[in-house]
């Protein structure tokens, strides 16, 4: 990489919780996928925004993610999709909550981020701007994997705990940053309700002047400390990026004892990663790497 221009830097997740054996290993591979192919589009140019964009939707297909295709079920046995993408030149940004048969609800957020006058759709609403920007709808069924509907059926209380959602922070090669996040939301959340992932500040955030950050778990608790901007808000006060995570955890741990998970990079593409969860698996390329490092 050329040393006069800034590195380009992708981080994504595969959701704060705790998987199985099994699921843990497709997860592994699932966010080395992702972080590579959101490589391929940054070292050939490609904007920071069309990088996590790229990178969320790998996740959305990937059955083993609580996003797009491998959704977790609401208490009426549907799904219903949030995302949000963020854009830290300009702070455009774009999301969709409790969104139906759209297979890839981050390339709608994105469609809305891109209409660039209203920020948040849901509903009926949201079905009609889908179609309006060429977005195609799919059958609800397609988006229902075996795991989650063996899931549903064999509890139907929400104790399983926030597992699987996804997202995505980058730098590309000209110094901007954009996050994006991913989910089906909670198992058997009631039907309409909106998280974390679908709402600026809270799920998702990219500020060039601050950093990036995405979000994962108690989507209720991560909404009522606003977690994405207040842990770049932290990162301003001059802190390093993984002391920052690991602190903006502690915090929200001590304040609400809920799970979260959080990935951010800064302005300078420094990245950071906590948890309060057994796991959130993560994939990360930096610089001049080419091959994705990967932790639980
Ligand atoms: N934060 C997501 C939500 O509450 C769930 C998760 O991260 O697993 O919708």
């Amino acid at each position: 990489m050329p040393a006069n221009l800034p590195s380009p830097v992708i981080l994504v997740h595969g959701g704060a919780g705790k998987a199985a054996p099994d699921l843990t290993e497709l997860r592994r591979a699932g966010v080395q996928r992702a972080a590579l192919a959101g490589w391929q589009v940054l070292i050939g140019g490609g904007s920071a925004v069309e990088t996590v964009e790229c990178a969320v939707r790998v996740l959305e297909d990937d059955p083993a993610f609580n996003a797009g295709r491998g959704a977790c079920l609401n208490r009426d046995g549907e799904v219903e999709l949030d995302a949000s993408i963020m854009d830290g030149r300009t702070l455009a940004a774009g999301a969709v909550g409790a969104v139906q048969r759209i297979a890839n609800p981050v390339t709608l957020a994105r469609a809305v981020m891109g209409a660039g006058r209203h920020v948040l759709f849901v509903g009926e609403g949201a079905r009609r701007f889908a179609a309006e920007a060429g977005i195609e709808e799919c059958a609800p069924e397609a988006l229902i994997a075996e795991r989650q509907r063996a899931r549903w059926a064999a509890s139907r209380e929400a104790k399983a705990g926030a597992l699987g959602t996804v997202g995505a922070v980058a730098r590309d090669r000209e110094g901007h940053l954009a996050a994006a996040t991913s989910t089906g939301g909670l198992p058997f959340k009631a039907p309409g309700r909106v998280g974390d992932s679908a709402l600026i500040g809270c799920g998702t955030y990219a500020d060039d002047r601050l950093g990036a950050a995405s979000c994962t778990g108690d989507g209720e608790a991560i909404i009522k400390l606003v977690l994405a901007k207040s842990a770049l808000d932290l990162l301003e006060a001059g802190r390093e990026p993984m002391g920052t995570a690991k602190h903006a955890v502690e915090l929200f741990t001590a304040r609400t004892g809920a799970d979260a998970g959080i990935i951010l990079l800064d302005p300078r593409g420094r990245i950071g990663y906590a948890r309060n969860t057994a796991q959130m698996t993560c994939a990360f390329i930096l610089g001049d790497e080419s091959a994705p490092q990967v932790v639980d």
